[in-house]
């Protein structure tokens, strides 16, 4: 059995012709195949918008067991992409490699779900026509979890059983929901999530890519904030490692690219008993964000002071009709909130209470970074709760509402939206121990 430091090829090259990349990882003699050059890792930073700055580290090991790394990775500007192909030498790594490169090349908007909603299905699409091409072999699937970031808004599509998670406030949270044979057993209560990890049938997909024409992406949006990571893996990683380990790796190793290298090791060390693959994304503030909030502090610091001398000179009335005057919008739990008094803490008390919530989501809106940025840092300013309505009117019909929810399908495929049970037979004759 070979040294785990071997076993270190896969780590992604940096593409030559541009900053996106697409990695096939993994082959045991050292060079990465594919699209992508062979190389540097695929470290550092990756994209910067107005209000954060994404940075992102990523692996793929063959493992310790298997002779094809049938994984492959993407990491793009706000594009991130894990893809665990079946069906065996020359078709799992086919099926998965379509996938990453063809969602590349539809390069979906950032945070638009419908955008990488149709970009998971033009994969798929692309993976059946190979198939029928003589590219691969009938028969090979992928599972892919695809990311895309913008501002503070997070969309995954998914499909098979790779993963997305976010480390958010010390706790790492399961955002995908696998299409596996055990989780529907786990989610009808017939086993436990522990039994499930060591199932003799955990490897039995219930939807893949490359299956059927007919297969839709869940979609999942949320919204993140600086400090968190957002890691997608191959379930040669979740499978091999227990989430208090991952959540572990995540919490202490500070850079992205040495956690995704700590990661796959843990998964080598554990066995390596599949292919293992993991992209970690870091949301940082960026220094002018961070700049907002001190002036944002300094203002609160003055309005604080204007109210300890009120209360001081005995005006209790004068203070709390002084906050009282005060109306902001801010958001909370995704949701615009009109508020009074303002915003933050003081000993420990918010300084401001609910007015109303407004039942318009944030995420619906189509505003300017910069007014999210303050919706949510400081809270936007109005006249009075009355102001504050028909501000969020105004937002409200400046964005018109396209009607996208989360967990929603696209148009194109409405039809066919419900028939996950018909996919489920051919991807499970497929399997995903195609070359074990
Ligand atoms: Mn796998």
């Amino acid at each position: 059995m070979a040294r785990y430091g071997q076993h270190t090829a896969g780590r992604g090259g940096v593409s030559t012709h541009n900053r996106d990349m697409a990695v096939r990882g993994g082959a045991p003699n050292g060079r990465a195949t594919g699209k992508s050059a062979a190389g540097k890792a695929a470290a550092g930073k990756v994209a910067s918008t107005k209000n954060s700055v994404l940075t992102c580290g990523s692996r793929t090991d063959v493992g310790l067991v298997r002779e094809h790394n049938e994984d492959s990775l993407a990491v793009a500007d706000r594009l991130f992409v894990v893809a665990d192909g079946m069906g065996g030498h020359a078709a799992g790594e086919v099926a998965s490699e379509i996938a990453v490169s063809t969602i590349l090349e539809c390069n979906p908007t950032p945070g638009d779900p419908r955008q990488l909603g149709q970009a998971v299905m033009e994969a798929n699409r692309n993976i059946v026509a190979a198939a029928m091409e003589g590219r691969g072999r009938k028969g090979m699937g992928t599972t892919v979890t695809a990311a895309t970031i913008a501002g503070r808004r997070l969309v995954i599509a998914q499909v098979g059983d790779s993963r997305a998670y976010l480390y958010h406030g010390g706790v790492l949270q399961r955002l995908t929901r696998d299409h596996s044979l055990v989780q529907n057993l786990v989610d009808s209560g017939q086993i436990t999530e522990a039994q499930a990890r060591i199932h003799p049938e955990r490897n039995k997909i219930t939807r893949a890519l490359g299956t059927d024409y007919r297969v839709a992406p869940d979609m999942y949006e949320l919204e993140i904030l600086p400090g968190d990571r957002l890691l997608l893996c191959s379930d040669g990683m979740h499978g091999m490692v227990e989430e208090p380990l991952i959540e572990d790796v995540l919490a202490t190793v500070p850079d992205p690219q040495d956690a995704a290298d700590q990661l796959v090791s843990q998964a080598l060390a554990a066995g390596g008993f599949d292919n293992v693959t993991c992209v970690v994304v870091d949301v940082a503030a960026n220094p002018r964000a961070v700049q907002r909030q001190n002036r944002a502090s300094v203002v609160r610091a003055a309005v604080l002071v204007a109210l300890l001398v009120l209360i001081l000179t005995g005006s209790a009335f004068g203070a709390k009709a002084f906050l009282d005057s005060r109306v902001f919008i801010t958001v909370d739990s995704g949701e615009l909130v009109v508020c009074t008094g303002i915003y933050g803490q003081t000993f420990g008390r918010d300084t401001y209470q609910v007015d109303h919530r407004t039942g318009v989501f944030a995420t619906r809106l189509d505003l300017p970074q910069a007014t999210m940025d303050r919706l949510h840092d400081e809270g936007i300013q109005a006249d009075s709760l009355s102001d504050a309505d028909a501000l969020v009117q105004t937002w409200v019909e400046q964005s018109g509402d396209d009607g996208i929810q989360a967990g929603q399908d696209f148009d194109d495929d409405n039809a066919q939206a419900g028939q996950d049970a018909s996919t489920s037979e051919s991807a499970d004759a497929s399997g995903k121990d195609g070359d074990a």
